[in-house]
């Protein structure tokens, strides 16, 4: 009987601070496996690849250099193309008869990690210790429920944590302070450059190219990576956004520009998502900077801890709660092929080349472009569920299923049929003129429906609630929506039928 036990590290499980490290034992061996199958399920940007793997080597090295025994295969070292292969393997050269794991964030890749225990290994899977919440809480707060609402279960964690508090009552006396957030940018607005930490990680895109690891998107100078590959970094850049980008994060939210990519959004995403940062500690700082100083204003505070202890709690919440069926949902059965542009930025339409050509260039898209943007798009063209998800899922550097399935699937594309949202997120030009600039740089009319140079958002728009009336009728949220367009005319309607289905016909095209 030998008492030597492997413990796996995912690449999105770099978590310092968990007990694992606690002591030091070596009995363990702590093994990291740059996979071909984790890197290739989706066609991911090179960003995304190159970041987990700089981060998890940094990561290695600094469990050595804490005394821990630790193993690392590299992607050009690794032999096995499933993750749960190489996991056996290293089990068989250090002689060891027991794996653990930390809890997976995804389904998926619980089931290739339960293959080991066919092996004859003895598995055991222990919490991350990252998340916030529970799956027990989230459960228990939504029992018999026929939706979920985030700002119920976001409330619940307000309480528990203390954040942003007073006693039993929200701070200021509103839990919420959304209808603040939805300023446009003036228009000589100058925005603070967004900061960027440097890494180089050139050895590690030559080992990506050596074993040919295929990818998607650019990476212009591998010397300077400004992604954060360590809690430093990632502490670095979410300090340097508490001092700059924090007081206006609220207002300015939802505002889109082609001046910059990133606007008053922090970034942190990458970091969190790869456990290399802790979401109460960053809910916790950005509390504190709050209360200490005078300049950052209650709607920035509270709409910024929404999005991590309520949005992100939440969608991973919905993802064990609805999962394995929420990844086949298509209320709406769309079936079309995403257009060719979405993998290249080359289209006319100002708004959308704008968002896909900067998610190619950094593997980022601040909330608003996901959404209104290029969500917005594929909704109201009909593309399949499943192509447009696994564009988001390859395409950003922090996606990963359980966030990345929720908000497309769900809150984007409406594909669960309102677990999530209580209404499809879509929107005509009107909504692109009134939040940013695009419509200024674009060679589509915003303003019109039928003509040659209408923008398409207008026409498809109106084609989509037309086409789905009988599943989206008695939503009481488009009682308004309905009544407007009941008021056009036959002729009116009948011209943007025939709009709409000219443009989906040429989709490659717009
Ligand atoms: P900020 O705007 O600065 O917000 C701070 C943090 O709040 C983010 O880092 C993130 O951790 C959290 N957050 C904000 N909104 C959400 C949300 N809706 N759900 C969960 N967490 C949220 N987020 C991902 O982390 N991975 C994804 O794959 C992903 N895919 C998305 C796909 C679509 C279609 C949409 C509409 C949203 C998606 N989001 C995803 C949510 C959100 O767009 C990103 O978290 C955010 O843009 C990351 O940039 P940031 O760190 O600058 O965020």
């Amino acid at each position: 009987m030998n008492s030597n036990i492997i413990r796996l590290v995912l690449g999105d499980q770099l978590n310092l601070s968990h007990s694992w490290y606690s002591s030091v034992d070596s009995s363990y061996t702590y093994l990291l496996i740059e996979s071909m199958g984790e890197a290739t399920y989706a066609p991911h940007h090179i960003q995304k690849v190159a970041g987990i793997f700089s981060a998890m080597r940094q990561f290695a090295k600094e469990l050595k250099s804490r005394g821990h025994k630790v193993e690392y295969s590299r992607i050009t070292q690794t032999k096995e193309s499933d993750i749960s292969d190489s996991i056996v393997s290293a089990c068989v050269k250090n002689n060891a008869a027991k794996v653990e794991f930390q809890e997976p964030d995804e389904l998926r890749l619980r089931r290739i990690l339960e293959k080991v225990e066919q092996k004859g290994i003895e598995i055991s899977f222990c919490n991350t210790e990252h998340f916030i919440s529970n799956q027990e809480e989230f459960a228990a707060t939504f029992k018999g429920k026929k939706t979920y609402l985030m700002e119920t279960f976001y409330r619940k964690l307000r309480k528990k944590t203390g954040i942003l508090m007073e006693g039993d009552q929200p701070y200021g006396g509103k839990w919420n302070y959304d209808a603040e957030n939805r300023k446009k940018l003036p228009k000589n607005h100058l925005l603070p450059p967004p900061f960027l930490v440097s890494t180089d990680v050139s050895e590690v895109v030559d080992d990506i190219k050596k074993a040919k690891v295929p990818t998607i998107g650019q990476l212009k100078d591998p010397k300077y990576f400004y992604w954060p590959t360590n809690p430093q970094q990632a502490w670095d850049i979410f300090d340097q956004w508490v001092e700059a980008g924090f007081p206006r994060f609220g207002d300015y939210q939802d505002a889109m520009t082609v001046k910059d990519w990133a606007l008053y959004h922090s970034r942190i995403s990458f970091a969190l998502n790869t456990k290399m940062i802790s979401p109460l500690e960053v809910c916790q700082k950005a509390e504190q900077a709050f209360r200490d100083r005078e300049d950052i204003p209650v709607n920035a505070a509270e709409g910024f801890i929404r999005q991590i202890l309520g949005w992100r709690e939440f969608m991973r919440g919905v993802y064990w709660e609805r999962m394995p069926e929420f990844g086949d949902e298509n209320y709406f059965g769309h079936s079309r092929e995403l257009p060719e542009w979405f993998w290249t930025g080359k289209t006319k339409m100002k708004c959308q080349s704008q968002a896909i050509s900067q998610s190619l260039q950094h593997g980022y898209a601040h909330h608003i472009q996901r959404l209104m943007v290029t969500g917005n798009f594929l909704l109201l063209a009909g593309i399949d569920p499943d192509q447009v998800d696994l564009w988001y899922l390859g395409i950003y550097i922090d996606a990963f299923e359980w966030v990345e399935i929720t908000n497309t699937r769900g809150m984007s594309q409406f594909a669960d049929g309102g677990w999530i949202a209580t209404k499809p997120y879509v929107a005509s030009a009107n909504y692109m003129k009134k939040m940013g600039d695009y419509c200024d740089h674009c060679v589509y009319n915003p303003k019109t429906k039928t003509d040659e140079d209408s923008c398409p958002l207008n026409s498809l728009y109106w084609d989509f609630f037309d086409r789905n009336r009988h599943l989206l009728g008695n939503n009481f949220r488009l009682g308004m929506v309905y009544r407007t367009y009941d008021k056009m005319s036959g002729e009116q309607k009948e011209a943007i039928r025939a709009k709409a289905a000219r443009l989906l016909k040429h989709i490659n095209d717009l």
